[in-house]
């Protein structure tokens, strides 16, 4: 009996007339996560997937944005005898003492209707095995979907990621450090159906080869999620340097974020990204005041987006071990901004008082001069371990 995975979608269903677009988009994104042998056909309502490596697929499908549930189903005719089949096999596999059968006919040319293939599958699972009914609280769910061309049957339903597929919502730059937050704003994101590359400011000599190292790391794990991420690197070390000679100390971070939103914004709009992210959360540093990230903002016309602004820093740490960025973020390698960094920096900055110490330097030589140098990283061959 074929067994094929059915791909459940929860809240793209809800979206109208753009719901062919996240379909496609979704497909294209399943095919980029799958490495496996596979056929993939998609209709109006459902995409099956359809492959000799279920448990390998559905590890890959654990992984790809915009699924609700992934579900391992048998695909069997629209006859009453193979469905009795296909009902039995699934108890076959599953322990409990009572079961309940639901089934859904979309295809009303099936002469049985609903009710009564519950009745139908129902009675012959008594006849054959020792389950008791149970209407409210079964140990075993039967599902039967009775579909155009053929019936599914399952119980089990695996928990996907949710969210939507990423794409449908365009695309954002990732300002990534290598520390807990940033990585984790990447990964929410993405959740929410926007496409992202990374853009990580290095300051050398004074940050390490290290520290980059473990960036390239952080975007190779969300690359997990979207195989299409390119990291940029930009040098901030003559911005900070100029920084560090010239302007008081206390406000030194607040300048040099402000240094990092223009440059972010300025390749943002050169990748066509309509967004700049970052792994802010309010009040976890100096630098996070509303004060102080109102200052920060102000340098950008573009949307910022903090999915972290709210977060706990618990909470934050528990989805970094959920996608496996916390132990590489915790390597203990300097950040551009730890380097010069003022043991009391300004906690609520004046915006007259920043844009007067700010017209000290040759701002926009300073950006366009960053600009001159970005990188892009190669990280397909980057080893997982650090260094
Ligand atoms: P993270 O854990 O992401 O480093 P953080 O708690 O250390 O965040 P900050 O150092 O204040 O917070 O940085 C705030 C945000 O600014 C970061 O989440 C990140 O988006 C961005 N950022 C900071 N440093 C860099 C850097 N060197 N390169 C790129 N982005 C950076
Ligand atoms: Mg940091």
């Amino acid at each position: 009996m074929k067994k094929i995975i059915l791909i459940k979608y929860g809240e793209l269903s809800t979206k109208g007339d753009n719901r062919h677009i996240f379909i496609s988009i979704l497909k294209e994104n399943i095919e980029k996560a799958l490495q496996t042998e596979y056929k993939i056909i998609k209709n109006h309502d459902r995409i099956y997937i359809e492959t000799e490596q279920i448990d390998e697929t559905v590890k890959a499908l654990q992984n790809v944005f915009g699924i609700h549930a992934i579900v391992v189903c048998y695909q069997v005719a629209n006859e009453e005898e193979v469905i009795k089949e296909a009902a039995l096999n699934i108890i076959s596999n599953m322990s409990g003492d009572t079961f309940k059968v639901i089934t859904k006919r979309a295809n009303k040319d099936f002469p049985i209707n609903s009710q009564a293939m519950n009745n139908l599958i129902g009675g012959h699972i008594l006849k054959n095995s020792n389950l008791k009914v149970d209407v409210k609280k079964p140990d075993i769910k039967i599902k039967i979907e009775i579909r155009e061309e053929y019936s599914y049957l399952y119980s089990k339903e695996i928990k996907g990621l949710g969210g939507f597929p990423v794409g449908v919502g365009g695309r954002a730059l990732l300002l990534l450090s290598g520390g807990l937050d940033s990585p984790i704003a990447g990964y929410l994101t993405m959740k929410r159906g926007l496409a992202i590359d990374c853009l990580y400011f290095e300051s050398p000599p004074h940050t390490s080869l290290q520290a980059k190292n473990k960036v390239k790391q952080l975007t190779k794990k969300l690359q997990k999620y979207h195989p299409k991420i390119n990291l940029y690197v930009v040098s901030l070390t003559n911005i900070q340097e100029q920084i560090y000679q010239t302007l008081p100390l206390n406000y030194h971070i607040t300048i040099l974020r402000r240094f990092m939103i223009a440059i972010a914004e300025k390749i943002a709009q050169e990748k066509n990204a309509g967004a700049l992210v970052t792994g802010e959360s309010i009040g976890q540093v100096a630098s996070q005041t509303l004060e102080s990230i109102a200052v920060i903002n102000e340098k950008s016309t573009m949307p910022i987006i903090r999915p972290l602004i709210c977060y706990d820093k618990s909470e934050i740490i528990a989805l970094a071990k959920k996608i496996d960025t916390y132990e590489i973020s915790i390597e203990p390698f300097e950040d551009c901004c730890t380097v010069f960094i003022a043991k009391h920096p300004v906690t609520r900055p004046k915006l007259n008082l920043v844009k007067e110490h700010e017209a000290k330097l040759p701002v926009e030589k300073l950006i366009t001069e960053a600009l001159s140098k970005v990188a892009k990283e190669n990280i397909s061959e980057e080893k997982h371990d650090l260094l």
